[in-house]
């Protein structure tokens, strides 16, 4: 293998992962199923039913949604079919979970529709710590209902799971970016106020001042911190609707006991959302640069993508980051049964045997030839409960010692009495 880097021969580099995806080994993965399995049980006990829908989507429902994104501009994994269709890896939920609910006829039931959708987003993003080309997300959204309640209600539950999930001390950081009748009157005035300083502002801000002057909000470079201080506040600029739709949100998450911290400066990525809009963060790992979630409500999608315009709210976490403040509890402890044979040619022995333990417990047979010690210390690695070890002498007495890795108690059992013993 040749390796462009160099311009030698690599002869025997071993290939590894392409960059920024990530494996979840086994040892991880016991978190990841109770992160996976809160989301479950918080969205049910909330009334969200669950949906799946492909991770391959047309271009057109990415870049309808958002064409001056840094989603849509930079960050597509995009390719053609055999018909020369453009498609693409989805790098968000949303779109996708509005596109089944018009086409699934979800919009013909009773409304609101609660969904909620676990699963793999794709973004071709410089990788870094925190940031991957394919990570999950847990989303959420609720479509077909305009008012606040519903706002506040998919705020308690993003709240709920992480603090399910085991995470402490999060902020959640509010906003209202107002709707069609109010925010082009505020952004004539944002660019009115960025406009003559824009030779001092980043060349991504500089873009932005003429295609999506909001995200010059959420810029994160050290140069144009300053000059966002002075920008006027789209809070100060909504329209009465809007004023009253986010002072009931504001409302509700009191009364609900949620803390939140106004945040003029926040914003969303993408083009169709309206109103509230909110952020989590961990402040003790990297805050706004490492948020854990976000969402809000984007009551102009529908109509973006071709349907009958339809109220919507929803957020969606990223699972990498959450899994990662994870504590690592539970996984620690013994479980199972590792079966081991203590002389050669057991095999049928021991498959037989393990047929009968599997029954009450989970069991791992080992195969192998190595040494009974080898054996033991694998068992202890893998963190098995109990090892039973049969001996020839116990395939004819139909016997096998039964060993509690914990106690380390040590006992000779009949194999009939291996599944009541361990169940
Ligand atoms: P967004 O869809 O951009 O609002 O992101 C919602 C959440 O998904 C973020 O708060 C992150 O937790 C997570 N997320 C977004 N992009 C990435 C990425 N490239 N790698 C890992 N997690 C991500």
């Amino acid at each position: 293998m040749s390796d462009p880097t160099q311009g030698r021969v690599t002869p025997s580099a071993p290939i590894q992962a392409a960059p920024g995806v990530r494996d979840i080994l086994p040892d991880e993965r016991g978190r990841w199923r109770r992160a996976e399995g809160a989301a479950h049980r918080l969205s049910r006990a909330y009334g969200y039913r669950e949906i799946v829908t492909p991770v391959i989507e047309y271009l057109d429902l990415v870049v309808r949604v958002g064409e001056s994104t840094d989603i849509v501009q930079k960050e597509l994994f995009v390719f053609e079919d055999r018909g020369g269709r453009r498609l693409v890896l989805r790098p968000e939920g949303t779109a996708g979970m509005v596109r089944a609910y018009f086409q699934g006829g979800l919009n013909q039931g009773p409304q609101p529709v609660r969904l909620y959708l676990l699963g793999p987003m794709f973004r071709g993003e410089r990788p870094q710590a925190g940031r991957y080309r394919q990570f999950n997300q847990f989303d959420v959204e609720v479509i077909g209902d305009a008012s606040a309640a519903i706002d506040a209600e998919t705020i308690e539950l993003s709240l709920r799971w992480l603090e399910a999930c085991g995470l402490r001390g999060l902020t959640l950081q509010l906003n209202s970016i107002g709707d069609q009748s109010c925010r082009p009157a505020y952004l004539e005035r944002l660019v009115e106020y960025y406009a003559p300083l824009a030779e001092r502002l980043c060349p991504a801000c500089q873009r932005r001042l003429h295609q999506n002057p909001l995200r010059l909000l959420d810029c994160k470079e050290r140069q144009c911190q300053p000059l966002k201080a002075g920008a006027p506040d789209i809070v100060d600029h909504l329209c009465d609707e809007c004023a009253d739709h986010f002072d009931a949100v504001r409302r509700l998450l009191a009364e609900a006991g949620i803390d939140y911290q106004l945040n003029p400066q926040l914003v969303r990525g993408l083009d169709y959302y309206t109103r509230t809009v909110f952020e989590l963060q961990d402040p003790a790992h990297g805050g706004a640069q490492n948020a854990l979630g976000g969402g809000g409500r984007y009551d102009g999608l529908a109509a973006a993508l071709g349907y009958t315009p339809t109220p919507a709210v929803g957020f969606a976490c990223g699972l990498e980051r959450v899994v990662a403040l994870m504590p690592a509890d539970g996984e620690e402890r013994a479980s199972g049964l590792f079966l081991v044979g203590d002389g050669p040619g057991l095999e049928p022995a021991l498959a037989q045997l393990g047929r009968l333990a599997r029954t009450a417990i989970d069991t791992t047979v080992d195969y192998t030839s190595r040494s009974l010690r080898a054996k033991m210390r694998a068992a202890d690695r893998l963190r098995a409960r109990y090892v039973a070890i049969l001996s020839p002498a116990g395939v004819t007495a139909r016997t096998v010692t039964l060993r509690d890795m914990v106690t380390g108690d040590q006992e000779e059992v009949a194999w009939d009495q291996v599944p009541e013993k361990l169940g």
